[in-house]
């Protein structure tokens, strides 16, 4: 099975915290959204530089509060684990991600990078605007959360990755290969 996969949270301390994580199979309607809790952390040993990221994510990027309620990373890592095997792929957008997803899920099947598909393909160009298009598009429908902008919501871009990737038939080309 072919999966896209996006998320939102904060970075703090060099950390990254996943606070909504969503894998969208490409192949199917299958959709799973998770809203995650965050790390205990005593505030008062937070660097004012981190506290300052956690209130301008919160109040103007995916707007998903620190303290919100969720499951546990956990139930998330294991989930992933057992439901990916090598003969799974993801997609996944950005190289900072992937290297976040790796590292933090340490998952058996393959991970790519969609940008690197989409610069194999030579079209950089048309899937900014396309995106930017796409996601001005998509009515607000995040079902667990509200946010102002739909490209701060991982659920919203997940549909967003996998039609882009349908579109513009990279994943069949990739499968060419
Ligand atoms: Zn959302």
């Amino acid at each position: 099975m072919n999966y896209v996969v996006d998320f939102e949270g904060f970075s703090v301390k060099g950390f990254f915290v996943i606070k909504e994580f969503v894998v969208a199979s490409i192949d199917s309607e299958e959709k799973n959204h998770f809203i995650l809790n965050s790390p205990i952390l005593n505030w008062n040993y937070l660097r004012s530089k981190d506290r300052k990221s956690i209130n301008y994510c919160e109040k103007y990027l995916h707007q998903i509060r620190w303290g919100t309620r969720g499951k546990h990373f956990s139930e998330l890592k294991s989930f992933l684990n057992h439901k990916l095997t090598e003969q799974d792929t993801i997609f996944i957008k950005g190289s900072d991600k992937l290297k976040i997803f790796c590292k933090q899920i340490n998952p058996k099947c393959v991970v790519k990078d969609i940008n690197d598909l989409l610069s194999y393909a030579q079209v950089s160009k048309d899937w900014t605007s396309k995106a930017k298009e796409l996601l001005a598009l998509v009515p607000n429908k995040c079902p667990l959360y509200f946010h102002k902008l739909n490209h701060h919501c991982a659920f919203v871009k997940t549909e967003v990755f996998a039609q882009i990737l349908l579109d513009l038939n990279l994943f069949n080309q990739m499968q060419d290969e």
